[in-house]
């Protein structure tokens, strides 16, 4: 294909506020049914620091995703994928463009803001979903705009440039702990193990040390794996607190958040956006 071709590509920004710089578009609809497919940047909010220099990924700020296509919408349709929980998974790969992309091994925050670009750009930025006043608890149908959720992006630095690796001090013990940000194949996982416990009709009582489990890699330097979770089940409440708390804080990705005023009471809240069955299968207009 030439140049020519490709600088016809249409490229527009996903989310306002961003200037990622464009990558070349594929032009295959054009060619024969004179239809542009287009493509778009996303920016990645960890910019690529923690991956490690052999991933595809390693420094990359921006991403390019193909608006979602029929083909995508067998994906979600697929009982299989819905039943493996790999449904968004197989959309990432199937829509980004840039070659060697592991949806599994990218960060959570990073699969979530491609996952709203893709939305964006496969049934556009007004997102219809009914949500739960937080005032009055009645529930209504309010519509946001996906385009103006603000990306978080990373501004602590790793243990070292490439690691998804990074330290703090505990206020209460003062150990020097070091964790990482969870892959998006991780948090299915826990919330596989979640599900099934549930399913065998056992209490879900462990979320909190089930999570810092995963997270926490060393403290104080011990980094054995027995111990680490020993540390975990008998660390102060207030430690426990402030690392679940400082790893939120620091997590890069997409603020969920919005504005909704209710219609009962007249009430304006900051709600967080269910991802809901019409997150990719909006309203009939
Ligand atoms: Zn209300």
């Amino acid at each position: 294909m030439s140049e020519e071709k490709n600088d016809r590509g249409k490229r527009n920004e996903v989310f306002s506020g961003n200037n990622p710089q464009g990558l070349p578009s594929t032009n295959v609809m054009m060619e024969d049914f004179g239809f542009e497919v287009p493509v778009e940047t996303v920016p990645l909010p960890s910019r690529g620091v923690t991956y490690p220099a052999d991933s595809p990924m390693h420094g990359v700020e921006t991403l390019s995703i193909r608006a979602m296509t029929a083909r995508e919408e067998d994906i979600l349709t697929s009982k299989a994928l819905i039943k493996k929980g790999t449904v968004i998974s197989e959309l990432l790969k199937s829509c980004i463009v840039d070659k060697g992309f592991d949806p599994d091994a990218a960060l959570t925050g990073d699969r979530n803001a491609l996952m709203v670009a893709l939305r964006i750009t496969g049934y556009g930025a007004g997102y219809r979903v009914e949500v739960d006043c937080p005032a009055c608890g009645q529930r209504s149908k309010q519509e946001f705009n996906l385009a103006e959720l603000p990306i978080k992006r990373l501004e602590i630095d790793p243990i070292s440039l490439g690691a998804n690796l990074f330290e703090c001090e505990l206020p209460v013990t003062k150990k020097t702990v070091r964790w990482r940000f969870l892959s998006g194949k991780e948090e299915r996982e826990i919330s596989q193990t979640a599900e099934r416990r549930k399913k065998q009709g056992q209490l879900n009582d462990n979320l909190v040390t089930t999570r810092l489990t995963h997270c926490l890699q060393s403290v104080g330097g011990i980094t054995d794996k027995n111990k680490l979770s020993f540390f975990i089940r008998n660390m102060p409440a207030k430690d426990s607190l402030f690392l679940r708390r400082y790893i939120d804080k620091n997590e890069p990705g997409i603020d969920m958040k919005s504005w909704m005023d209710c219609p009962s009471c007249l009430e304006s809240s900051e709600v967080k956006l269910p991802l809901g069955a019409s997150f990719f299968w909006p309203d009939a207009e």
